[in-house]
């Protein structure tokens, strides 16, 4: 493995990485960054989000800029305002040391005039979404006529969200002398099209297997009847008490109304998409960041540029159309060396689309077995439990006001109490099911292909289902008295 300094890049550009964490390059800078401090080099660059691609293309371009010439020198294209905002601040934080660069992002939903400000006072690169900047080109507030260098960064999103046409136009502005790079998750026709009318001898870069989501996801799939799948994506989050995740919904209609759902009955979830106010994404997506949020049912145009690392499921609720956008949906978790799982709920007529899927991303869906009412009661009773052993306990910020508790429990002996501080938090799910029935997953095939190894895993024993009143009253309760005896005494 190189180092940075080994493969050119300046040594205020590695102050600045030193400084963020970053000690040795990513496999994917390791091969486009010495490649791109040379001249007239294109790229295509097959590389997923989390695999370091933004300071691959991102610090040859600083390196390369002349601070003393303001004119724009480099333009970034890419889908998402978001993703502009992540492009532009990584860009800054690793320009730190160099003096008077500017980055502008340029994007809809914001005012035009500030950004028209900006540009007037003079930038060296732009960050752009193809639809905002091609405003400001017919407003001539903007020339691309210096530009020497272009990024399609995430082309595969831009071209599904229909930008073909902007691209094409923006590209007709800038001069043919340039470098073009192209980033994208997957090799589509489209993409290669693009490729070969905009890239010359492009060298060809691909970062893990082409179109291989990242190997640290399993992929999961549970069929289900079509009226089911709300009910058996409830009982999936409910069996991982713990999940950290993204509900993928196809239209921003649906995502409304499976998060309005899941917030009526008491989830901790909200919903991201294009409906909403710019200011209503943001205040969504900083709840989400800092874990104050538990689900996010999101549209995936609206979750792209959300730059979570450490999401423990994603949950496709049914696959996309597009099947590429799995890989995107799915590459969002197992990031940054962890594990993830990619889940999808999805009904018979979805297998066709479910293989194409297998096909592209070179992986099978292991069956998972929907989760029992008392396999979910058990897991939300451990959580419980673990929840009030964890709970840490501020004695003098309490100190006050425990005489007055102590005389209000006074009657309730301690088996008492335990019970009820364990019906607080249990209750909603004890009650919801209490002798619901089981929901029924239609067979299949699939079954067949499950590895012994994998069926460890995965399937719980097909344990007769004990009516779930039985379950926690008495087996699970008393367990859950004799682990809390450590509790300290009223
Ligand atoms: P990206 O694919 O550009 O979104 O980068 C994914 C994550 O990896 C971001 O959080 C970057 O800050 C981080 N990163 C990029 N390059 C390195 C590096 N060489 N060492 C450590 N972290 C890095």
């Amino acid at each position: 493995m190189k180092t940075f300094e080994e493969l050119g890049v300046s040594p205020e550009i590695r102050k600045a990485i030193e400084e963020m964490g970053y000690e040795n390059p990513m496999p994917v800078q390791e091969e486009v960054i010495p490649y791109l401090l040379g001249d007239n080099n294109d790229v295509v660059a097959l590389a997923q989000t989390g695999t370091g691609k933004t300071a691959a293309f991102g610090l040859p371009l600083l390196q390369q800029v002349d601070v003393n010439k303001r004119i724009p020198q480099s333009l970034i294209l890419c889908p998402t305002r978001e993703l502009c905002l992540q492009i532009a601040g990584d860009l800054n934080d690793y320009s730190k040391y160099i003096n008077g660069l500017k980055v502008l992002p340029v994007y809809g939903g914001s005012s035009i005039d500030s950004q028209i400000r900006s540009l007037k006072r003079g930038v060296h690169i732009i960050v752009a979404t193809p639809g905002r900047l091609l405003d400001l080109m017919e407003r001539k507030t903007v020339s691309l006529s210096t530009i020497r260098n272009v990024v399609m960064d995430e082309a595969d999103e831009m071209l599904n969200m229909g930008f073909t046409d902007s691209i094409n136009a923006i590209l007709a502005d800038v001069p043919q002398e340039r470098n073009t790079l192209l980033f994208s998750a997957t090799m589509s026709p489209e993409i290669a099209r693009i490729s070969k009318n905009y890239l010359r001898n492009a060298k060809e870069i691909t970062i893990g297997r082409k179109n291989e989501s990242t190997s640290n996801v399993k992929h999961v799939v549970y069929t289900v009847h079509a009226k089911d799948k709300y009910e058996a994506l409830k009982r999936i989050v409910d069996y991982y008490p713990q999940i950290y995740g993204i509900i993928f919904c196809r239209t921003r209609k649906e995502t409304q109304e499976i998060a309005d759902k899941l917030m009526q009955e008491g989830y901790n979830a909200d919903s991201l998409h294009g409906e909403l106010s710019q200011a209503q994404r943001d205040a969504v997506m900083q709840k989400f960041r800092i874990r104050n949020l538990q689900l996010l049912v999101a549209t995936d145009v609206a979750a792209r540029g959300l730059d979570v690392d450490d999401l423990t499921h994603v949950i496709n609720y049914g696959l996309p159309d597009d099947t590429e956008s799995y890989t995107h949906r799915s590459g969002r978790t197992g990031r940054a060396g962890k594990t993830g799982t990619s889940i999808a709920i999805i009904n018979l007529r979805e297998k066709g689309k479910m293989r194409e899927i297998e096909r592209i991303i070179g992986k099978k869906f292991i069956a998972g077995e929907m989760p029992t009412a008392s396999g979910i009661c058990q897991k939300q009773l451990i959580k419980v439990i673990d929840d009030l052993e964890k709970v840490k306990v501020n004695e003098d910020d309490i100190a006050d006001f425990m005489p007055e508790i102590y005389r209000k429990l006074e009657w309730l002996s301690k088996e008492d109490l335990i019970k009820r501080m364990v019906s607080h938090e249990f209750n909603r799910f004890s009650e919801y099911y209490r002798g619901r029935a089981e929901i029924e997953q239609p067979s299949d095939s699939v079954n067949a292909e499950i590895g012994m190894a994998e069926k460890g895993m995965l399937k719980r024993e097909t344990e007769k289902v004990l009516p779930v009143s039985l379950v926690y009253s008495s087996t699970w309760v008393k367990l859950i008295i004799s682990s809390l005896t450590n509790l300290s005494a009223y």
